[in-house]
């Protein structure tokens, strides 16, 4: 099956200048989403892994999915002020300005071996900030997967030492 058929690609969204690559138009086709939730998490399996984390917004419905699959507890890493107990916050650069994520204190373990999930992996900012909550609260990354990358933006540069994977490359 070709998952890129279903990916919507919606040119000046959410400025001028970005092509946005819109997954909704997989989410909603039953054998698409499905088959997008097999490839993300058939690496994943029997790997021990404890928690998948994902990344405000699409990250969840894919970091879900996946943690069902492989058996593990899904975590939330959200934008500021969404989550209501103590968390952490760390601020990343955009292409102007900053912005910030947080994750809940307690939401991950000392030594807890996670995976991180996202839809798209783009410049690699929004990744590697998740990176460090995790490091902060000495959970063991596994490794981090994308239904998408974008290579021309070299994300990956932004993780050094990092295990990458992504399903679909453009
Ligand atoms: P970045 O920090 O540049 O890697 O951006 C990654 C985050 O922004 C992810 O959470 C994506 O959902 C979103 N994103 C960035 N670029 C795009 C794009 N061209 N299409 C859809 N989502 C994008």
């Amino acid at each position: 099956m070709d998952l890129k058929r279903h990916i919507r690609h919606v040119p000046d969204f959410p400025k001028a200048g970005i092509l946005f690559y819109d997954i909704t138009t997989l989410l909603r086709d039953p054998q698409a989403f499905s088959k997008t939730v097999d490839m993300l998490a058939t690496p994943y399996e029997g790997k021990g892994i404890d928690a998948v984390i994902g990344i405000e917004s699409r990250g969840f419905i894919l970091g879900a999915a996946v943690a069902q699959r492989i058996g593990a507890g899904f975590v939330p890493i959200r934008k500021p002020g969404k989550l209501p107990a103590s968390a952490l916050t760390e601020s990343y650069d955009l292409e102007y300005g900053t912005d910030s994520l947080e994750i809940h204190e307690d939401a991950v373990e000392r030594g807890q071996r996670v995976l991180i999930v996202d839809d798209v992996l783009a410049t690699g900012g929004t990744a590697a900030a998740a990176v460090q909550l995790v490091r902060r609260l000495g959970g063991e990354l596994h490794g981090l997967a994308f239904l998408i990358e974008l290579l021309f933006l070299d994300g990956k540069k932004k993780l050094p030492g990092e295990e990458i994977y992504s399903v679909l490359q453009y």
